[in-house]
């Protein structure tokens, strides 16, 4: 029987903050209590990371989280043979920890991780839901508890690294974008303290500089670089100053872009 939606339990002060900008809480509800795997999509420092330890916390679930990388293999996730105090032990990875104990597996940037991942995906995320764990023999049965979660950031552009078909088909998806600018200000003004104008003033020379994605700017600045930005200011950075090193120099090492972008900031402040 799948659980009542009542099971989400409202946010508490341990949860970790996280702003919803759409249904994705209750998108994310739904996909656990069916089993469903979910692939988040967006660019980078937009709140995926963040929203998947809140709903991890909201529904008492232990959380894995993987950041993949180009030579992050199947075993990384499953587990490996270690020599510990002279004896050879099995120790299992991340993902299989998170099989066993009905946890949520969080596996970001998942396009960087070696194709042999995907191996090890496969059978997790259709009706089967079981890793197979061929080192050990074992064959377990993910819990109904347990799911998987994985992010990509199809900005990037990279045809070599993205999603085969064959793969994406098999996890329910959410877009995730930048949030709209009301939201973006609480959020900001929430994780630095600087106050709802000067925050309000950062969101809008955002707005700005994400216009300027495009040619030669691969990615808008990010929200988690605006609560850089705050952060800064208010512990008493100049404006100016706290600006260039966390919304200028971090996006491009262009000469021409970066002056494209300093103009915008002095536009601004
Ligand atoms: P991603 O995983 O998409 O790269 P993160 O989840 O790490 O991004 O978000 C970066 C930072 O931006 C977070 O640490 C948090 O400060 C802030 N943030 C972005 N979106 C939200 C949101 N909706 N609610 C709360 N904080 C957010």
């Amino acid at each position: 029987m799948p659980r009542s939606a009542e099971a989400l339990a409202t946010p508490s002060r341990d949860t970790p903050y996280y702003e919803p900008v759409g249904g994705e809480c209750r998108l994310f509800e739904h996909a656990h209590q069916h089993g469903l795997p979910l692939l988040l999509k967006g660019p980078t420092g937009c709140g995926k990371t963040r929203f998947v330890s809140h709903m991890a916390t909201r529904l008492g679930r232990p959380l894995y989280t993987v950041a993949c990388h180009d030579d992050l293999t199947a075993a990384d996730l499953t587990g490996r043979y270690l020599l510990q105090g002279g004896e050879t032990r099995w120790v299992d990875g991340p993902l299989t920890r998170a099989v066993r104990e009905g946890g949520i597996c969080y596996l970001d940037e998942v396009v960087e991780a070696r194709k042999d991942v995907t191996v090890v995906l496969h059978p997790l995320t259709d009706d089967r839901r079981v890793l197979p764990l061929e080192r050990t023999g074992e064959l377990l049965q993910a819990p109904k508890d347990f799911m998987l979660v994985v992010s990509y950031n199809p900005g990037y552009q990279n045809i070599l690294k993205t999603l085969k078909p064959s793969t994406r088909q098999r996890f329910m998806a959410l877009s995730f974008d930048f949030p709209p600018p009301e939201t973006e200000v609480a959020i900001v003004s929430r994780e630095s303290g600087l106050d709802r104008d000067r925050c309000l003033a950062l969101v809008n020379l955002a707005v700005r500089l994400r216009a300027l994605k495009g040619q030669d700017l691969e990615e808008g600045v990010s929200t988690r670089l605006l609560v850089y930005c705050a952060s800064l200011i208010r512990s008493g950075v100049p404006i100016l100053e706290a600006a260039h090193c966390t919304l200028v120099e971090p996006l491009s090492d262009d000469e021409d872009v970066k002056a494209g972008l300093a103009e915008a900031v002095h536009a601004t402040f």
